[in-house]
Protein backbone atom coordinates (compact mmCIF):
# COMPACT_ATOMS: atom_id res chain seq x y z
CA UNK A 1 0.00 0.00 0.00
CA UNK A 2 3.13 1.93 0.93
CA UNK A 3 4.23 1.67 -2.63
CA UNK A 4 0.89 2.16 -4.21
CA UNK A 5 0.52 5.22 -2.56
CA UNK A 6 4.10 6.84 -3.02
CA UNK A 7 3.51 5.73 -7.41
CA UNK A 8 0.05 7.59 -6.92
CA UNK A 9 1.49 10.51 -5.56
CA UNK A 10 4.31 10.51 -7.95
CA UNK A 11 0.78 11.61 -10.23
CA UNK A 12 0.03 14.30 -8.33
CA UNK A 13 -2.19 13.25 -5.86
CA UNK A 14 -2.59 14.50 -2.52
CA UNK A 15 -2.10 11.01 -0.73
CA UNK A 16 -1.43 10.52 3.24
CA UNK A 17 0.40 8.06 4.13
CA UNK A 18 -1.18 6.07 7.55
CA UNK A 19 0.65 2.42 5.91
CA UNK A 20 4.08 2.79 7.63
CA UNK A 21 5.57 0.72 10.17
CA UNK A 22 7.72 3.48 11.40
CA UNK A 23 8.19 7.25 13.74
CA UNK A 24 7.99 9.98 11.94
CA UNK A 25 10.34 11.53 14.44
CA UNK A 26 14.28 12.18 13.61
CA UNK A 27 16.77 9.91 15.31
CA UNK A 28 17.98 11.65 18.64
CA UNK A 29 20.61 14.04 18.33
CA UNK A 30 23.10 12.57 20.89
CA UNK A 31 22.55 9.56 19.08
CA UNK A 32 22.96 10.99 15.29
CA UNK A 33 26.20 12.51 17.10
CA UNK A 34 27.48 8.96 18.08
CA UNK A 35 26.69 7.72 14.43
CA UNK A 36 29.27 10.47 13.09
CA UNK A 37 31.77 10.03 15.87
CA UNK A 38 31.87 6.26 14.98
CA UNK A 39 33.04 7.30 11.19
CA UNK A 40 35.25 10.28 11.85
CA UNK A 41 37.03 7.91 14.75
CA UNK A 42 37.65 4.94 12.07
CA UNK A 43 34.84 2.77 13.17
CA UNK A 44 34.35 1.26 10.24
CA UNK A 45 35.95 -1.82 9.60
CA UNK A 46 34.32 -5.96 10.26
CA UNK A 47 33.36 -6.62 14.15
CA UNK A 48 32.90 -9.15 15.46
CA UNK A 49 30.13 -11.62 14.35
CA UNK A 50 27.62 -11.09 17.67
CA UNK A 51 27.90 -7.69 17.79
CA UNK A 52 31.16 -5.49 19.01
CA UNK A 53 31.47 -6.14 22.86
CA UNK A 54 30.69 -2.14 24.48
CA UNK A 55 27.14 -2.76 22.21
CA UNK A 56 26.43 -6.40 23.42
CA UNK A 57 27.52 -5.01 27.15
CA UNK A 58 25.27 -2.21 26.75
CA UNK A 59 22.30 -4.56 25.82
CA UNK A 60 23.24 -6.60 28.53
CA UNK A 61 22.47 -3.52 31.29
CA UNK A 62 19.58 -2.58 29.55
CA UNK A 63 18.46 -5.84 29.82
CA UNK A 64 18.90 -5.80 33.67
CA UNK A 65 18.04 -2.26 33.88
CA UNK A 66 14.56 -2.60 32.07
CA UNK A 67 13.81 -5.99 32.42
CA UNK A 68 15.74 -7.42 35.38
CA UNK A 69 17.32 -9.88 33.48
CA UNK A 70 20.88 -11.59 34.19
CA UNK A 71 22.44 -12.56 30.51
CA UNK A 72 26.33 -12.93 30.05
CA UNK A 73 27.61 -11.50 27.02
CA UNK A 74 28.03 -14.64 25.17
CA UNK A 75 24.33 -14.65 25.28
CA UNK A 76 23.50 -11.66 23.90
CA UNK A 77 23.68 -11.37 19.84
CA UNK A 78 23.27 -8.45 17.61
CA UNK A 79 21.33 -8.50 13.89
CA UNK A 80 20.61 -6.00 11.26
CA UNK A 81 17.33 -5.21 12.91
CA UNK A 82 14.96 -7.42 15.27
CA UNK A 83 13.84 -8.89 11.78
CA UNK A 84 17.34 -10.57 11.35
CA UNK A 85 17.53 -11.48 14.48
CA UNK A 86 14.34 -13.78 14.20
CA UNK A 87 14.78 -14.57 11.17
CA UNK A 88 18.31 -16.38 12.48
CA UNK A 89 16.69 -17.74 15.23
CA UNK A 90 14.13 -19.84 13.39
CA UNK A 91 17.22 -20.79 10.38
CA UNK A 92 19.15 -22.17 13.17
CA UNK A 93 16.60 -23.98 14.97
CA UNK A 94 13.79 -25.71 12.56
CA UNK A 95 13.88 -28.42 11.30
CA UNK A 96 11.13 -29.57 8.29
CA UNK A 97 7.37 -30.15 9.28
CA UNK A 98 8.56 -28.30 13.03
CA UNK A 99 5.67 -25.95 13.96
CA UNK A 100 5.54 -22.49 14.95
CA UNK A 101 2.22 -20.98 17.37
CA UNK A 102 1.63 -17.41 15.34
CA UNK A 103 -0.98 -15.86 17.40
CA UNK A 104 -3.31 -13.97 14.83
CA UNK A 105 -3.02 -10.87 13.78
CA UNK A 106 0.25 -10.97 13.68
CA UNK A 107 3.30 -8.69 11.81
CA UNK A 108 3.35 -9.99 8.23
CA UNK A 109 6.75 -11.09 8.37
CA UNK A 110 6.58 -14.09 10.86
CA UNK A 111 4.21 -17.03 8.85
CA UNK A 112 6.59 -16.28 5.67
CA UNK A 113 10.32 -16.23 7.82
CA UNK A 114 8.68 -19.89 9.43
CA UNK A 115 8.62 -21.13 5.86
CA UNK A 116 11.70 -19.88 4.62
CA UNK A 117 13.31 -21.72 7.29
CA UNK A 118 11.10 -25.01 6.78
CA UNK A 119 9.16 -24.69 9.64
CA UNK A 120 5.55 -24.69 9.74
CA UNK A 121 3.25 -21.89 11.30
CA UNK A 122 0.10 -22.76 13.14
CA UNK A 123 -1.72 -19.80 12.96
CA UNK A 124 -3.56 -19.55 16.21
CA UNK A 125 -6.51 -16.90 15.90
CA UNK A 126 -7.01 -14.35 18.72
CA UNK A 127 -10.22 -12.72 19.75
CA UNK A 128 -11.02 -8.89 19.55
CA UNK A 129 -13.19 -9.78 22.57
CA UNK A 130 -10.37 -10.80 24.46
CA UNK A 131 -8.05 -8.09 23.33
CA UNK A 132 -6.68 -10.02 20.39
CA UNK A 133 -4.77 -11.94 23.28
CA UNK A 134 -3.94 -15.56 23.50
CA UNK A 135 -5.30 -17.30 26.44
CA UNK A 136 -3.79 -20.43 28.04
CA UNK A 137 -6.50 -22.82 26.94
CA UNK A 138 -5.96 -21.83 22.82
CA UNK A 139 -2.26 -22.07 23.81
CA UNK A 140 -2.62 -25.69 25.23
CA UNK A 141 -4.76 -26.85 22.52
CA UNK A 142 -2.24 -25.80 19.90
CA UNK A 143 1.03 -27.58 20.86
CA UNK A 144 1.43 -30.33 19.29
CA UNK A 145 4.59 -33.28 19.38
CA UNK A 146 5.99 -30.99 16.75
CA UNK A 147 5.85 -27.11 18.18
CA UNK A 148 9.32 -26.04 18.76
CA UNK A 149 8.84 -22.04 19.45
CA UNK A 150 5.36 -19.95 20.56
CA UNK A 151 6.02 -16.35 18.73
CA UNK A 152 4.65 -13.44 21.21
CA UNK A 153 4.55 -9.98 19.96
CA UNK A 154 3.79 -7.64 22.64
CA UNK A 155 3.23 -4.31 22.38
CA UNK A 156 1.26 -5.96 19.11
CA UNK A 157 1.96 -5.38 15.57
CA UNK A 158 -0.91 -4.39 14.60
CA UNK A 159 -3.18 -4.40 17.04
CA UNK A 160 -1.49 -2.50 19.99
CA UNK A 161 -2.47 -4.99 22.50
CA UNK A 162 0.39 -5.13 25.34
CA UNK A 163 0.56 -8.87 27.44
CA UNK A 164 0.00 -8.25 31.64
CA UNK A 165 2.96 -9.99 33.63
CA UNK A 166 0.09 -12.19 34.59
CA UNK A 167 -0.80 -12.85 31.30
CA UNK A 168 2.44 -13.87 30.42
CA UNK A 169 2.36 -15.92 33.92
CA UNK A 170 -0.51 -18.13 32.84
CA UNK A 171 0.86 -18.63 29.43
CA UNK A 172 3.85 -19.76 31.23
CA UNK A 173 1.85 -22.47 33.25
CA UNK A 174 1.09 -24.50 29.88
CA UNK A 175 4.27 -24.17 28.53
CA UNK A 176 5.98 -26.07 32.13
CA UNK A 177 3.71 -28.89 30.72
CA UNK A 178 5.65 -28.83 27.74
CA UNK A 179 9.25 -28.64 28.06
CA UNK A 180 10.21 -29.12 24.20
CA UNK A 181 8.26 -25.61 22.99
CA UNK A 182 10.29 -22.34 23.20
CA UNK A 183 9.46 -19.05 23.36
CA UNK A 184 10.68 -16.15 20.64
CA UNK A 185 9.68 -12.73 22.97
CA UNK A 186 9.47 -10.01 20.15
CA UNK A 187 10.01 -6.96 22.37
CA UNK A 188 10.53 -4.36 19.94
CA UNK A 189 7.63 -1.85 20.75
CA UNK A 190 8.70 -2.35 24.39
CA UNK A 191 8.91 1.48 25.34
CA UNK A 192 5.75 2.35 23.48
CA UNK A 193 3.20 1.55 26.13
CA UNK A 194 0.56 4.15 27.14
CA UNK A 195 -1.79 2.29 29.99
CA UNK A 196 0.03 -0.07 31.44
CA UNK A 197 3.50 -1.36 32.08
CA UNK A 198 5.46 -3.54 29.54
CA UNK A 199 6.40 -7.05 30.92
CA UNK A 200 8.43 -9.76 28.80
CA UNK A 201 8.11 -13.73 29.40
CA UNK A 202 11.40 -14.25 30.63
CA UNK A 203 10.85 -12.06 33.76
CA UNK A 204 7.51 -13.18 34.30
CA UNK A 205 9.29 -16.79 34.05
CA UNK A 206 12.21 -16.46 35.07
CA UNK A 207 12.26 -20.46 35.52
CA UNK A 208 12.17 -20.92 31.70
CA UNK A 209 14.72 -18.35 30.88
CA UNK A 210 16.52 -21.87 28.78
CA UNK A 211 13.70 -21.40 26.91
CA UNK A 212 13.59 -17.81 25.83
CA UNK A 213 14.50 -15.86 23.12
CA UNK A 214 14.11 -12.10 23.88
CA UNK A 215 14.28 -9.91 20.76
CA UNK A 216 14.27 -6.19 20.71
CA UNK A 217 15.82 -3.26 19.39
CA UNK A 218 15.96 0.29 18.39
CA UNK A 219 14.10 1.08 15.44
CA UNK A 220 11.07 2.12 16.93
CA UNK A 221 11.75 3.10 20.20
CA UNK A 222 14.80 5.05 19.28
CA UNK A 223 13.50 6.27 15.42
CA UNK A 224 16.11 4.24 13.95
CA UNK A 225 14.35 1.98 11.57
CA UNK A 226 17.01 2.89 8.89
CA UNK A 227 20.27 2.15 10.79
CA UNK A 228 19.49 -1.33 11.29
CA UNK A 229 20.34 -2.87 14.55
CA UNK A 230 18.07 -5.10 16.46
CA UNK A 231 19.52 -7.78 19.25
CA UNK A 232 18.61 -11.36 20.91
CA UNK A 233 18.99 -12.78 24.30
CA UNK A 234 19.04 -15.78 25.44
CA UNK A 235 20.32 -19.74 25.48
CA UNK A 236 24.23 -19.80 24.35
CA UNK A 237 23.61 -22.62 22.55
CA UNK A 238 21.45 -20.70 20.15
CA UNK A 239 22.94 -17.39 20.30
CA UNK A 240 25.65 -19.43 19.06
CA UNK A 241 24.12 -21.08 15.80
CA UNK A 242 22.68 -17.37 15.30
CA UNK A 243 25.90 -16.20 15.20
CA UNK A 244 26.86 -19.08 12.71
CA UNK A 245 24.13 -18.21 10.53
CA UNK A 246 24.52 -14.77 11.00
CA UNK A 247 28.58 -15.13 10.04
CA UNK A 248 28.04 -17.01 6.62
CA UNK A 249 25.61 -14.48 5.70
CA UNK A 250 25.71 -10.53 6.65
CA UNK A 251 28.60 -10.44 8.83
CA UNK A 252 26.74 -8.24 11.33
CA UNK A 253 25.03 -5.31 11.04
CA UNK A 254 26.72 -1.49 9.85
CA UNK A 255 29.99 -1.00 12.73
CA UNK A 256 28.70 2.71 12.59
CA UNK A 257 25.24 1.74 13.75
CA UNK A 258 26.12 -0.41 16.17
CA UNK A 259 27.99 2.05 17.87
CA UNK A 260 25.05 4.77 17.41
CA UNK A 261 23.05 1.87 19.23
CA UNK A 262 25.51 2.32 21.94
CA UNK A 263 24.24 5.76 22.66
CA UNK A 264 20.70 4.57 22.14
CA UNK A 265 20.72 1.90 24.47
CA UNK A 266 23.07 3.37 27.51
CA UNK A 267 22.68 7.11 26.78
CA UNK A 268 20.41 9.25 28.04
CA UNK A 269 16.69 8.00 27.54
CA UNK A 270 14.85 11.74 28.42
CA UNK A 271 13.47 11.89 24.41
CA UNK A 272 11.08 8.88 25.58
CA UNK A 273 8.97 10.82 27.96
CA UNK A 274 7.94 13.42 25.10
CA UNK A 275 8.08 10.81 21.92
CA UNK A 276 5.64 8.50 24.35
CA UNK A 277 3.29 11.44 25.27
CA UNK A 278 2.77 12.86 21.60
CA UNK A 279 2.06 9.36 20.47
CA UNK A 280 0.02 8.69 23.04
CA UNK A 281 -2.13 12.08 22.26
CA UNK A 282 -2.18 11.14 18.61
CA UNK A 283 -3.71 7.61 19.55
CA UNK A 284 -6.44 9.51 21.35
CA UNK A 285 -7.01 11.26 18.65
CA UNK A 286 -7.65 8.58 15.89
CA UNK A 287 -9.96 6.34 18.06
CA UNK A 288 -11.92 9.16 19.30
CA UNK A 289 -12.63 9.98 15.58
CA UNK A 290 -12.89 6.33 14.58
CA UNK A 291 -15.77 5.76 16.92
CA UNK A 292 -17.70 8.98 14.99
CA UNK A 293 -16.87 6.20 11.84
CA UNK A 294 -20.08 4.48 10.49
CA UNK A 295 -19.33 1.19 10.07
CA UNK A 296 -16.03 0.98 11.94
CA UNK A 297 -15.04 0.19 15.50
CA UNK A 298 -11.85 -0.18 17.18
CA UNK A 299 -10.34 -1.22 20.85
CA UNK A 300 -7.77 1.43 22.69
CA UNK A 301 -4.79 0.09 21.77
CA UNK A 302 -2.18 0.16 25.00
CA UNK A 303 1.07 0.02 23.04
CA UNK A 304 3.00 0.47 19.44
CA UNK A 305 1.85 3.14 17.13
CA UNK A 306 -1.13 1.16 14.73
CA UNK A 307 -5.06 1.39 15.70
CA UNK A 308 -6.64 -1.59 14.38
CA UNK A 309 -9.77 -1.22 13.02
CA UNK A 310 -12.54 -3.50 12.22
CA UNK A 311 -14.60 -2.67 8.96
CA UNK A 312 -17.22 -5.53 9.18
CA UNK A 313 -19.60 -2.82 9.26
CA UNK A 314 -19.07 -1.29 5.43
CA UNK A 315 -18.80 -4.68 4.22
CA UNK A 316 -21.73 -5.30 1.77
CA UNK A 317 -21.66 -1.90 1.08
CA UNK A 318 -21.47 -0.04 -2.30
CA UNK A 319 -19.13 2.76 -3.32
CA UNK A 320 -20.75 5.96 -5.16
CA UNK A 321 -18.71 4.01 -8.54
CA UNK A 322 -20.57 1.47 -7.77
CA UNK A 323 -18.50 -1.05 -6.51
CA UNK A 324 -19.25 -3.53 -3.74
CA UNK A 325 -16.68 -3.61 -0.78
CA UNK A 326 -16.45 -7.22 -0.24
CA UNK A 327 -13.12 -7.38 1.86
CA UNK A 328 -10.79 -5.33 3.93
CA UNK A 329 -8.42 -5.33 0.74
CA UNK A 330 -11.33 -3.92 -1.21
CA UNK A 331 -11.90 -1.28 1.83
CA UNK A 332 -7.99 -0.34 1.64
CA UNK A 333 -8.17 0.20 -1.81
CA UNK A 334 -10.95 2.31 -2.06
CA UNK A 335 -9.57 4.70 1.30
CA UNK A 336 -6.47 5.28 -1.18
CA UNK A 337 -8.19 5.49 -4.71
CA UNK A 338 -11.05 7.54 -3.61
CA UNK A 339 -10.09 9.15 -0.91
CA UNK A 340 -6.48 9.46 -0.80
CA UNK A 341 -5.09 7.49 2.07
CA UNK A 342 -3.38 4.89 2.19
CA UNK A 343 -3.80 2.29 5.18
CA UNK A 344 -3.17 -2.01 5.28
CA UNK A 345 -5.61 -4.13 5.08
CA UNK A 346 -6.05 -6.53 7.82
CA UNK A 347 -5.39 -9.78 5.40
CA UNK A 348 -1.59 -8.51 5.39
CA UNK A 349 -1.71 -9.43 9.17
CA UNK A 350 -3.82 -13.00 8.50
CA UNK A 351 -6.56 -10.77 10.39
CA UNK A 352 -9.73 -9.43 8.34
CA UNK A 353 -12.03 -7.87 8.01
CA UNK A 354 -9.72 -5.15 9.72
CA UNK A 355 -7.60 -2.21 8.75
CA UNK A 356 -4.16 -0.91 10.19
CA UNK A 357 -4.09 2.74 10.52
CA UNK A 358 -0.11 3.91 12.06
CA UNK A 359 -0.43 7.05 14.15
CA UNK A 360 3.04 7.46 13.74
CA UNK A 361 2.11 10.55 11.48
CA UNK A 362 1.60 14.22 11.65
CA UNK A 363 -1.64 15.46 13.64
CA UNK A 364 -2.25 17.70 10.95
CA UNK A 365 -1.84 13.96 8.62
CA UNK A 366 -3.83 12.44 11.04
CA UNK A 367 -6.64 14.81 11.35
CA UNK A 368 -7.09 15.48 7.57
CA UNK A 369 -6.70 11.54 6.93
CA UNK A 370 -9.41 10.88 9.41
CA UNK A 371 -11.87 13.52 8.26
CA UNK A 372 -11.32 11.54 4.87
CA UNK A 373 -12.01 7.97 6.17
CA UNK A 374 -15.50 9.78 7.90
CA UNK A 375 -16.12 10.94 4.75
CA UNK A 376 -15.40 7.34 3.05
CA UNK A 377 -17.46 5.74 5.75
CA UNK A 378 -20.36 8.21 5.38
CA UNK A 379 -20.52 7.72 1.75
CA UNK A 380 -21.18 3.83 2.08
CA UNK A 381 -24.35 4.65 4.24
N1 LIG B 1 8.93 -7.12 14.95
C1 LIG B 1 7.77 -6.48 14.75
C2 LIG B 1 6.55 -6.95 15.47
C3 LIG B 1 7.69 -5.39 13.87
O1 LIG B 1 6.53 -4.76 13.69
C4 LIG B 1 8.85 -4.98 13.20
C5 LIG B 1 8.83 -3.87 12.22
O2 LIG B 1 7.81 -3.51 11.68
C6 LIG B 1 10.04 -5.67 13.45
C7 LIG B 1 10.05 -6.74 14.32
C8 LIG B 1 11.31 -5.32 12.74
O3 LIG B 1 12.08 -4.43 13.45
P1 LIG B 1 13.54 -4.03 12.95
O4 LIG B 1 13.41 -2.72 12.24
O5 LIG B 1 14.34 -3.92 14.20
O6 LIG B 1 14.02 -5.11 12.06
Amino acid sequence: MTAKAAALREEGNDVITLSQGEPDFDTPENVQMAGIAAIRDGKTRYTAVAGVKPLREAIQHKLKRDNDLDYEIDQITVGCGAKQVVFNALFASLDPQDEVIVPTPCWVSYPDMVRLAGGEPVLLETAERHGFKLRPAELEAAITRRTKWLMLNSPNNPTGAVYSKAELAALADVLRRHPHVHVLSDDIYEKLVYDAPFATMASAAPDLGERILTVNGVSKSTAMTGWRVGYGAGPKDLIKAMNTIQGQTSSHTSSISQYAAIEAIAGSQEYLGDFVAELKKRRDLVVDRVSEMPGLHCRVPEGAFYVFISCAGVLGKATANGKVIESDMDFAMYLLEDFGVAVVPGNGFMASPYIRISYASSVEDLVRACSRVLAACVALF
